[in-house]
Parts: structure tokens; C-alpha cells; sequence
């Protein structure tokens, strides 16, 4: 028996995003939960498709001893403040070292934060860690398939196990592997490690392990993981962060240093070869809702409101394609979820049946404008429901009130806190059937395919107005390494 301390500080921080991060979203459940420290870690934790369950699982099945530091996330968005930094690491060193002493670290990380004093986040954490526990004790983390993973963070740990799907579907199997890894190190076993940066960014939409080339490309890991006898990721990276270190990266750990260095460099090769595949289709707002009033037959269009993905830092609030839907005059559509508190608010004082003057959503200042309109309020719900589906399986929602109005044929899923829309519950929350929608208007990029891609005749990555950019060529980067690129050619119609 080991006794292993175990911690996650998570934040996907998009640098483009003017709003900062601050502590309250760091206290505030929302799909996960809030902050916790202490034994409460377990409980908050427990049955959720989160890295840490699957570690504490597996590393519970071995009976080493846990010591619950602290774990705490926020939803994606702008740099994390100085202050909630700083407060967070304060409270997690303290745990940390009354913990000791411990024979192993296990941290649940993103690994894309960036806060608003330190470019990278999780590689100041790390050094820090180390400060407390010496470079001796194993560490090993488990990343988001969106890290940017810094050379700092490969030499500060003894591996890192990595998601294999977007969407996310083995977030706890990852945790569970990082386990198994540790297991190898407190055998005794030396891993060498081997780490590439790739020199293009790739966007978001494209970086689908359903879908070619990523779908390949993840077999492709799996089975020189199993020849080679080693750990081995891709990790894709998330490109909407402006710092020295972003992009995809592939790194592998094995006891025999040369076929370790070798299966790196097999995958980075891979993923070069590849690199004009990394790109689809972008539909404008309008001609995407054209196509799908167009288009006849049945079941179910679905459009990809990527650029305002709350899961990459968007605002969720954009109302670009809730304009075009009214223009074009759409006979039966549904959208979720819209972020506006105050129309929720609105809809829950006035009651089922209400018809509400309202100026729905774009609060954020972004895109279109609000959409004033007479609304009638159809359903209610206060935000407090389970996932069903593969991404959010388990997580215990806490989106705040929420509401379903209508506009003639389109139904609007208002929500009080931003969320992606990922998992059917949201919407049965609210009595609405997903599959007998004709138009489904999703804000995420990628992880609705996890429960709604069986539902879709059809789906539309929709280019409308958002902070989680799509086209990468259209931002201005200032940090990135010499030589890395962002300008794949996406097949659009902007
Ligand atoms: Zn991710």
C-alpha cells in the first residue's frame, strides 16, 4: 500500500476571451462540480466520467491510501485572474503539506490554463509542487485531449496520461490509466520520456476522433501502444490560447528509451503527414439555415453553433443564427442553450402560458443583436439534472433556472449558467424531444456528436458570430513558437 495524494485544478483558457476567470467560477458547480476540499472529494466526484473517479477507482481496487487535497474546475473562458491563482494554489499548498508525507502526487489537470500573470499554468503549478514535495516522489497527471503540453510540464512529472475521444467520452478511463502507470513507477519501473511539438494548430471542429484523420491517427497510438510496450498520446492542443506552447504535441513514456523515441516519432510523423486533413466545411448562418429548410426528408439537421461554444470559451449568448431562423421564417426549430439569467428570471416570475417582451440574449456585446420578440414561456426547470449521454454521464448539472420559449416555430432553451450543449438531458429537461426536432441548433463544437450524432440526418459546422474561433487564420497571435502555423484552408462559404 501507497499513500497517494491526489488534487485537480482545471481550466481550458481561451486567450481571445476578454472575460477573465475569477474564483467564483472556480466555487460554482456547473456541469462538474464546484470546489471541494478534503473527503467531500470522493463524494463530489463520484460516478462522473471525470479523470480523478477513474483514478481513485482503479487506485482504491490496488488499496493505497488517498489523500483527497483539493479539486476544483471552471468553465472554459478567458485568462484566470491573479487573484483566483493565487488563492487556489495557497489553498491547495496547504493541503498539500499537511499531506505529507506522501510516496505519490495524482493530478487531474486540463492543461491549457492560463491565468492573467502566468502563460503556463500548469507548468508554474507543477514547479511549484515540486518545491513542496521534492523531486523524488512520482507524479502523474492526467490532461484534457485539449492540453497544450509545455516542456516545462514533461520534465516536472513522471508521465501523463491523456484523453483518447473529443468528444471526451473516457475522461475517467484516463484517470484509470494514469493509475496503471503509477502502478509501473512504484514497481520500479524507470520510464523514459519522449515529447514533440507539432508545427500547426488545428481547429477545433476537425480535431474529432469520430471522424478522419484523428479517427486513424487515434488507432494508429492504440496499436504502437500495445506493439511497443509503451504510454504513448497524441494530444490535438487547444488553439484558441495566444502562449509560447500551444499546439498539438505527441509524447510517449516506455522502459526502453530508443522504442519509446521511436513510437514519438512514428506519431509525430503520422500527424504531419496528415496535416492538410485537418479541415472541413464552414457554413455561414444563413445559407446553413437555407440548406436545412431546403432540405427534404426526415430526421433531424443539426447545426453547430461552434463559434459560440461555451465548452471553448464562447459566450454562449450569440443570437446570429436565432436571427436567421426568424428571417428565413423556420416552421419548427429548437436551439440550445441560450445563456441570458435575466430572461430566465423573467419567464420563472411570470409563470407556463406567460407571453414575455423580451430582448433575448447577445448580452455579451457579441454578434447580432438581442432578438426582441414577443416570447410565450412553454416550460420551466431549475437547472438541476444528471447526464445521460456519453460526455456528461453522470455529472450532476447545476445550470440555474431555466426556460423554453417559443418565437412562432423555434423554441429557445434559455439557461442561467452557460453550458454546451452536449447531452439530450438538457433538453428532456425542459420536455423536448431531440430526435423529433427538425432543426437542432446546438452550441458546441464537437462534444454534441457523443449523444446526438445518431439523431442527425445531417450536420452543419456553422461559422456565426463567437469567440471560439473556427478559422484560425483570422486571429492575431503574437506568442506562438517561430514557425508554427495556423493557416490550414477550411472549405467555406464566408
Ligand atoms: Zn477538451
Amino acid at each position: 500500500m501507497v499513500r497517494i495524494a491526489i488534487a485537480g485544478f482545471l481550466h481550458e483558457t481561451n486567450t481571445f476571451v476578454q472575460r477573465p476567470t475569477g474564483m467564483d467560477a472556480f466555487l460554482t458547480a456547473d456541469a462538474w462540480p464546484g470546489l471541494v476540499q478534503g473527503a467531500a472529494l470522493f463524494d463530489a466526484v463520484a460516478g462522473a466520467n471525470i479523470a480523478i473517479a477513474g483514478f481513485i477507482k482503479e487506485a482504491a481496487a490496488h488499496h493505497h491510501e488517498l489523500v483527497p487535497l483539493l479539486w476544483t474546475s471552471a468553465n472554459p473562458s478567458g485568462p484566470v485572474t491573479q487573484h483566483a491563482y493565487e488563492k487556489i494554489w495557497a489553498m491547495l499548498a496547504c493541503e498539500l503539506e499537511q499531506a505529507m508525507p506522501v510516496d505519490a502526487l495524482f493530478l487531474d489537470l486540463h492543461g491549457a490554463m492560463v491565468a492573467e500573470h502566468i502563460d503556463d499554468g500548469e507548468g508554474e503549478l507543477l514547479a511549484r509542487i515540486r518545491a513542496i514535495i521534492g523531486p523524488d516522489v512520482p507524479i502523474v497527471a492526467a490532461l484534457d485531449f485539449h492540453a497544450n503540453i509545455s516542456p516545462r510540464m514533461v520534465a516536472l512529472t513522471d508521465a501523463m496520461t491523456v484523453y483518447r475521444t473529443y468528444p471526451h467520452v473516457d475522461m475517467s478511463d484516463t484517470g484509470r490509466r494514469a493509475a496503471v502507470v503509477l502502478q509501473c513507477i512504484q514497481a520500479g519501473e524507470r520510464l523514459h520520456k519522449a515529447y514533440r511539438q507539432i508545427p500547426f494548430l488545428i481547429p477545433l471542429p476537425w480535431q474529432c476522433t469520430l471522424i478522419e484523420p484523428l479517427s486513424a491517427l487515434m488507432h494508429l497510438v492504440e496499436q504502437l501502444e500495445r506493439d511497443g510496450n509503451v504510454s504513448a498520446s497524441i494530444v490535438p492542443g487547444f488553439p484558441l490560447a495566444d502562449i509560447y506552447d500551444c499546439g498539438p504535441t505527441v509524447i510517449a513514456y516506455g522502459a526502453d528509451a530508443a522504442a519509446t523515441e521511436a513510437v514519438a516519432q512514428r506519431l509525430f510523423d503520422a500527424m504531419l503527414a496528415q496535416r492538410d486533413a485537418f479541415s472541413g466545411k464552414l457554413w455561414s448562418a444563413a445559407q446553413a439555415v437555407s440548406h436545412a429548410l431546403a432540405s427534404s426528408g426526415d430526421g433531424t439537421i443539426i447545426l453547430a453553433d461552434t463559434q459560440d461554444n461555451p465548452g471553448g470559451g464562447a459566450a454562449g449568448d450569440t443570437t446570429d443564427i436565432l436571427h436567421e431562423l426568424v428571417r428565413q421564417r423556420a416552421p419548427d426549430a429548437c436551439i440550445g442553450l441560450l445563456c441570458d439569467p435575466a430572461a430566465a428570471a423573467t419567464a420563472h416570475a411570470a409563470g407556463v402560458g406567460a407571453t414575455l417582451e423580451l430582448a433575448l440574449g447577445a448580452h455579451s456585446g457579441i454578434g447580432a443583436a438581442p432578438l426582441a420578440g414577443r416570447y410565450i414561456v412553454e416550460a420551466l426547470g431549475n437547472g438541476q439534472f444528471t447526464g445521460t449521454g456519453p460526455f456528461y454521464l453522470g455529472c450532476k448539472m447545476s445550470l440555474g433556472a431555466m426556460a423554453r420559449l417559443r418565437l412562432d416555430g423555434i423554441q429557445i432553451l434559455v439557461t442561467s449558467h452557460k453550458q454546451q450543449a452536449a447531452d439530450q438531458a438538457m433538453f428532456r429537461h425542459l420536455d423536448v424531444d431531440p430526435a423529433r426536432q427538425r432543426i437542432l441548433v446546438l452550441k458546441s463544437s464537437v462534444h454534441f456528436r457523443a449523444d446526438f450524432a445518431r439523431l442527425a440526418r445531417e450536420i452543419l459546422i456553422v461559422a456565426a458570430s463567437g469567440e471560439n474561433v473556427a478559422d484560425l487564420a483570422q486571429l492575431r497571435y503574437k506568442k506562438l513558437r517561430p514557425g508554427v502555423s495556423t493557416g490550414i484552408e477550411l472549405e467555406g462559404h464566408l
